[in-house]
């Protein structure tokens, strides 16, 4: 495949210009049979032949607020949190129709991707694998894709076309291994215990843990450690929800707010305090 050096080059500045913080591009071969279920790229795009990662990013400020009264976390985090998502629709469906000028085709996925549970929760793509599959950075202990400029406090958006791209190389090194395994941080201040330090990333989160804490649940019952009817769970906690929303009726509000909020978390607290690509 012979890749277009100058149409890599125009888009990753365009990407730029229209306003993304960083650009990184993969072949799309890089997402397919991935161990995590996600869908072939070729399923989106037959003939996909590279994806673009967009990634825009928090100012410092932003993530600094209090997380523990949902009404300044929403009115400040959470509506800014919906703008960086617009902005990277903003940015995706600009590119796209950049390629689409250019003969091409291009299909943005994104920011806000719904949840499977037929497929343990898990989405449609990852956008953090598809960013670390196209060289923005590495999957760090708190299962985020830690970013050398900005750690990861990150939004990204993925695009797949039938461009043939240059592709960047993968992040060199693992920051699991060379920083990570060393600061231990976010499986310390994890409030639900969810991170396991000894277990290598993707498979040292306890995901009914860390529901406990993203969904709003330890917000709402200001017990940090989930009861071990919800960490025993299977196959996912909304076997025991119904359960749990007949002792806390006021997650509908969370729940409503949380759905307006393009999916807001909670709990982010393993994001917010992790020191990699942190500004002093
Ligand atoms: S807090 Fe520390 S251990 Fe956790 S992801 Fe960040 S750098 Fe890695
Ligand atoms: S989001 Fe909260 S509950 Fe989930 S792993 Fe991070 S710190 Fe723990």
């Amino acid at each position: 495949m012979e890749e277009d050096i100058e149409l890599t080059k125009e888009i990753k500045e365009k990407g730029i210009e229209f306003g993304a913080a960083k650009i990184g591009i993969g072949e799309a071969d890089r997402c397919d049979k991935t161990p995590f279920f996600f869908t072939s790229p070729y399923t989106i795009l037959k003939d996909a032949k590279s994806m673009i990662s967009i990634c825009v990013n928090y100012p410092e400020g932003i993530l600094d607020v209090p997380s523990d009264d949902p009404f300044v976390f929403l009115t400040t985090f959470g509506s800014f949190r919906v703008k960086l998502q617009d902005k990277l629709r903003d940015i995706a469906s600009s590119l796209v129709g950049f390629i689409d000028e250019r003969g091409y085709k291009a299909v943005p996925i994104d920011p806000v991707i719904p949840i499977d549970e037929r497929r343990w929760f898990a989405c449609l793509i990852s956008h953090k694998y598809a960013g670390m599959m196209s060289g923005l950075g590495d999957i760090g202990m708190n299962n985020a894709l830690l970013t050398p400029e900005f750690g990861p406090r990150i939004e990204l958006a993925t695009i797949f076309t039938n461009v043939p791209l240059k592709t960047d190389a993968l992040f060199g090194g693992s920051i699991y291994e060379g920083v990570c395994k060393e600061c231990k941080k976010c499986a310390d201040i994890c409030p639900t215990q969810g991170i396991d330090a000894f277990k290598k990333p993707p498979y040292n989160i306890d995901l009914n843990r860390c529901l406990w804490g993203t969904q709003g649940w330890m917000l709402l019952s200001k017990i940090e450690i989930p009861p071990d009817d919800w960490v025993s769970a299977r196959p996912t906690v909304n076997t025991i929800i119904p359960k749990y929303k007949g002792r806390y009726p006021k997650i509908k509000e969370y729940q409503a707010w949380q759905e307006e909020y393009g999916g807001l978390p909670y709990c982010m607290k393993c994001i917010i305090e992790c020191p990699y690509g942190k500004k002093e």
